[in-house]
């Protein structure tokens, strides 16, 4: 009899996951089977399961990208990791290796590259098929659950904040302190940087605190702008936004000090408008950063393993995964959830 494994899918946008038993998938040259221990839910799974972005995944998918687990099958000629490994399975899930882009590192752009839980099916199931060039190294001393969150959250912000190119003892904005900003908030204070946190829940504005923001500001005030303003002296030098709002988006570039880089990473559907004669004339760089490459991945594993960066994580079985969406959606996640895989 084929193994069984459940999974949670989105058969159809906009509704709840179904959960489902599926065969166990059996790795073909070339890829390894990783038997799930912890899979973080990172607000992308949100967009996913509402095609939120013009680039749609074919329905059904299963989603997930913050996937860790155990290798436990290998295809055939694969050499780059062994039966035993932990590793993780990022939204970078695999890419051509010979463009332009990827020759220069930049991999999340390779017009070839699949995406976990998106394009590949993800760590919403209790194994997933990945690409073993391309899976995260888990150093050894980090719990699978306390990785999960790393792998996305951790290396977007990590590399959004090494984007804005702020130096040590120089200002950066995080705006949302959610998954992603609360581990950046920790990224920026190892990196040497003052954070001014900016988030629309008080709460949210508490935690930051409470992991080392020198500053923090409620983006609801109508005056929030000029209060980052006037805590980082002038604006911050580094602005990244990982807010799923619209509205953040015109308020992090108004926030940015003169010639500085403010960062998008947040991907709500939709426009923003820009100011365009403020980003001219105070010579603002606006960026986009996409997770980021496996260097960075490494990087960003490195500083939790040193015990500098920590997840704050919730554990819930995947079988409430509609539930963390519904409080996801209403930003009642004080930071990141993560669905436990391990025997109860
Ligand atoms: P999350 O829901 O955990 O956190 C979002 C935070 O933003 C919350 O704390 C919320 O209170 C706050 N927020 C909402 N509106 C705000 C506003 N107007 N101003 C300031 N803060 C506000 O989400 P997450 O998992 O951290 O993901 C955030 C976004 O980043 C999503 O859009 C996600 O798709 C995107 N993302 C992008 C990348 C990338 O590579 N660029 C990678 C991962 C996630
Ligand atoms: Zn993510
Ligand atoms: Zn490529």
């Amino acid at each position: 009899m084929t193994p069984k494994m459940q999974a949670a899918q989105v058969e159809h946008f906009g509704k709840p996951l179904v959960f489902k038993e599926l065969d166990v998938p059996v790795p073909g040259p070339g890829q390894i089977l990783v038997k799930t221990e912890a899979c973080g839910v990172c607000h992308t799974d949100l967009h996913a399961r509402d095609g939120d972005w013009p680039l749609k995944p074919p329905l059904p998918f299963t989603p997930g990208h913050e996937g860790i687990g155990i290798v436990t099958a290998l295809g055939d000629g694969v050499t780059a990791v062994k039966k035993g490994d932990r590793v993780g399975v990022p939204w970078l899930y695999s890419a051509c290796g010979h463009c332009e882009f990827c020759l220069a590192a930049q991999e999340p752009v390779c017009a070839e590259a699949q995406f976990g839980g998106y394009t590949r099916n993800g760590g919403f199931a209790e194994y997933i098929l990945a690409d073993p060039n391309y899976v995260a190294h888990i150093p050894a001393g980090l719990y699978a659950v306390d990785a999960a969150p790393l792998i996305c959250a951790g290396i977007t912000s990590y590399k959004g904040l090494k984007e804005t190119q702020a130096k040590p003892g120089q200002w950066v904005v995080i705006s949302g302190i959610g998954g992603l900003g609360h581990l950046g908030v920790q990224y920026a204070k190892a990196m040497g940087l003052h954070v001014c946190a900016v988030d629309i829940d008080d709460a949210k504005l508490a935690h930051a605190t409470r992991l080392g923001a020198d500053a923090v500001v409620n983006a609801k005030h109508a005056d929030a702008v000029a209060a980052v303003v006037k805590a980082t002296g002038g604006g911050a030098h580094g602005v990244l936004i990982t807010a799923p709002s619209l509205p953040a988006f015109e308020q992090g570039v108004r926030m940015t000090r003169k010639h500085g880089t403010c960062v998008l990473v947040g991907i709500p559907p939709g426009e923003f408008p820009t100011p365009l004669f403020d980003v001219v004339a105070n010579c603002i760089t606006i960026r986009g950063s996409f997770v980021g490459n496996r260097r960075d991945m490494a990087e960003a594993l490195a500083f939790a393993a040193d015990g500098k960066v920590k997840a704050d994580i919730e554990l819930q079985p995947l079988s409430a995964i509609n539930k963390v969406f519904d409080r996801l959606a209403k930003g009642e996640v004080p930071s990141r959830v993560v669905l436990d895989f391990s025997p109860r």
